[in-house]
């Protein structure tokens, strides 16, 4: 199969869908990789990286949707590629179609098999193509956190871990799922005092049972937030309720509680925040104050560590791209219900039953 992969174009948007390491491996299987000069330059990886793992590169994107039988995304394709989209070609990339009506247009026009990382499952009912983002958001949000606690950023002027004789920062995290916990683990080792709070009494005994000793764990009542929140010196929110959007955990009247000069992180913004003050913010302008609390709302972290991100998302993408190419999409979905759990829009139809349900279309 010829695989392609494109520079992506969405603003600010510095990751690739294929690393030069996925592009060996597909070579080594016995596929042709094309890729967009320049693709892979916001992960630094160089169009020499991808010569020399076997993979030609093509002057522009255009060359790309032409020659491909697949393309490798991150975001979804913006109105200029899908244009470029054909009949039978496969699209493997974020879609997100849900709140997308003209996409989710554009792709049932474009008769393209079109595969979102976001709704393909695991075993475990976990979504193994959004965990990695989580990952590297939960991981980033202590440090954005950190850094934002500094008193010329906004912040209270407190250092994260204290030091001899002076108390750490007390951090408290919403909700212990991917997000909470990988950033629980790097707040606890900076040396913060860390409480995360979940409403999944199992999600708490494994938290418990796991990492009871790094920090502590509670539970979500409205008055434990209440307590906890007035007390911090960080609130990182990580909640998520799929498919819905977030739950306002920590309201206007519990900000006017808090410390001046706190931090909130508020990871779940994507799902429109767990703070009623929260709204969505840029790398370029990221923080914002209410009521003297500092608030960091950005809807895309991964961006920010654009290199770790590509890789961590290449690692979880691979084995799926390479079903795909080895076996068709029709026998690797055949053989693999959590691959066709992701297939979205094939042949001028929505094929997964909440998108069409969320868009009003038929499916
Ligand atoms: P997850 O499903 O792994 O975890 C969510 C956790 O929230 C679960 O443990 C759940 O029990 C808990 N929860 C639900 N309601 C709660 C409540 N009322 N109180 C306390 N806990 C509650 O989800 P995740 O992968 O950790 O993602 C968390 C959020 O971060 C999502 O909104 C996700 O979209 C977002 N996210 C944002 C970025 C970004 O760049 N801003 C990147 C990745 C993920």
């Amino acid at each position: 199969m010829k695989i392609g992969c494109v520079r992506e174009i969405k603003p600010q948007e510095f990751r690739v869908g294929m690393t030069p390491g996925a592009a060996t491996e597909a070579v080594a299987n016995g596929h042709e990789v094309l890729i967009e000069a320049g693709a892979g330059m916001g992960s630094g990886f160089a169009d020499a990286d991808y010569i020399e793992a076997g993979a030609k590169i093509l002057p522009d994107a255009a060359a790309v949707f032409a020659e491909a039988d697949m393309i490798v995304k991150v975001k979804e394709p913006q109105a200029v590629e899908r244009a470029m989209l054909r009949p039978g070609q496969i699209l493997f990339t974020y879609l997100h179609l849900a709140p997308d009506p003209e996409q989710t247009k554009d792709l049932i026009k474009s008769g393209a098999t079109c595969i979102a990382y976001e709704t393909v499952t695991d075993r475990n009912g976990g979504l193994p193509l959004l965990a990695p983002m989580s990952e590297v958001a939960g991981k980033l949000a202590p440090q954005v956190g950190a850094y934002t606690l500094q008193k010329a950023n906004g912040g209270r002027g407190v250092l994260m871990g204290g030091v001899p004789g002076v108390a750490p920062a007390k951090v408290v995290v919403i909700g212990g799922g991917v997000v909470g916990t990988h950033a629980a683990r790097v707040a606890a080792g900076m040396g913060a005092d860390v409480t995360v709070l979940d409403r999944s009494l199992p999600r708490l005994r494994q938290l418990d049972d796991m990492f009871g000793k790094t920090f502590r764990t509670a539970y979500s009542s409205r008055a434990t937030t209440a307590e906890l929140v007035s007390q911090a010196d960080m609130v990182i929110g990580a909640v998520l309720i799929p498919g819905a959007a977030a739950p306002k955990l920590v309201t206007r009247d519990m900000l006017k509680t808090m410390k001046p000069g706190a931090v909130i992180v508020d990871v779940a913004i994507d799902q429109g925040g767990c703070c009623e003050t929260s709204r969505a913010t840029t790398h370029q302008d990221p923080i914002y104050e209410v009521d003297g609390v500092m608030h960091y709302c950005v809807a895309n972290m991964p961006g920010a560590v654009a290199r770790t991100s590509t890789l961590a998302l290449g690692n979880a993408t691979l084995p799926f791209m390479l079903a795909l190419a080895n076996k068709g999409w029709k026998q690797a979905c055949y053989e693999d219900p959590h691959l066709l759990a992701g297939l979205n829009v094939h042949a001028g139809h929505i094929t997964c039953p909440p998108v069409g349900e969320a868009l009003g279309m038929p499916f």
